[in-house]
């Protein structure tokens, strides 16, 4: 597991395991076989990973690196890796550095040169997306919203013309609360999908319009508990933006040839538009007063 066997001053490698998101089903022989090989694994929380360990009866030393002490304790595994050793980075669930510690560790080591590999799997962000049947091609992930109200709702707002497939990670204790701001701020129309204890027993989609969602998790006598993934279709893109854009270039097209001849206009619309100086041409003759 070594990153580069025929070099003489070899340094460790840090591997990124993901591990499961609820169902222990899903941690890959790979990741058992990582965590199994290395000297060390830093933890988000050595008690809760130290139960998957046991369960994979994997005996290992653990660290604790979590975002009140990351800075510290990366130093710590920086000099393990750099005198030789593997060492494995793991968080409570699913992918490390997704809305999880891990990325002062990765950063620092990237610049000290040292081999980063990643160990893939469960990442609840993807496990939503995949079974949610919103557009996939294009998607925004914004991790947790803000706690606040205000603050979230300013989030919100910023988001609100956003094409992309918009994608949170949220509480239990929120989850209403946020749906009722995405119907205010998006509209009681946009389509909100919900994925809920994704890979657990009482895994769930809510979907429809925001303004209707929250009736089917108040419905559900367990529907606010758990874990959630928010996902919210991108806005709508506006078909007359394109129109609206040629109205313009011809408006500008038209007081401009009343005051210039035709072909400095054509230059300069192109140059302001990016569109042909021979279309514009055209265009601009078109538009010139008799
Ligand atoms: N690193 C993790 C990952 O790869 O998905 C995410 C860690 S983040 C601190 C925890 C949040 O992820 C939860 O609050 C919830 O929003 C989401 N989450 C994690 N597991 C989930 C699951 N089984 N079902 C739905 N959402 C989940």
């Amino acid at each position: 597991m070594k990153s580069d066997p025929s070099s003489p001053e070899r340094s460790g490698t840090l591997y990124i395991v993901a591990t499961p998101i609820g169902n222990l089903e899903d941690l890959s022989p790979r990741a058992s076989s990582t965590l199994a090989g290395v000297s060390l694994i830093a933890a988000e929380d050595t008690r809760h990973s130290g139960r998957l360990l046991q369960f994979l009866g994997i005996q290992k030393p653990m660290l604790a690196l979590h975002d009140h002490n990351e800075r510290n304790r990366a130093a710590q595994v920086l000099d393990r890796l750099e005198a030789g050793e593997d060492v494995a980075l793991v968080s409570d669930a699913g992918t490390p550095l997704i809305s999880d510690p891990g990325y002062v560790l990765v950063r620092e080591a990237r610049e000290r040169g040292l081999r980063v590999s990643p160990i893939p799997g469960p990442c609840a962000m993807v496990a939503a997306l995949s079974a949610a049947g919103l557009p996939t091609d294009r998607f925004l992930f914004a991790g947790f919203l803000p706690a606040k109200r205000g603050a979230r709702r300013s989030a919100l707002e910023e988001l609100v013309t956003e094409t992309a497939t918009l994608v949170f990670y949220e509480s239990p204790h929120r989850i209403l609360e946020t749906v009722a701001q995405i119907s205010e701020v998006m509209g009681s129309g946009r389509e909100v999908v919900l994925g809920r204890e994704l890979t657990k027993t009482f895994e769930t989609f809510y979907a429809g319009p925001a303004g209707d969602v929250s009736n089917s998790i108040e419905a559900d006598p367990n529907g606010a508990r758990g874990e959630f993934v928010v996902m919210i279709h991108g806005a709508k893109r506006n078909p007359e933006q394109g129109d609206a854009e040629a109205v313009d270039t011809d408006r500008l097209l038209q007081l401009l040839v009343a005051e210039l001849p035709v072909k400095k206009v054509a230059k300069i619309v192109a140059e302001l538009t990016g569109r042909s100086k021979n279309e514009l041409y055209q265009r601009a003759l078109e538009l010139k007063p008799e």
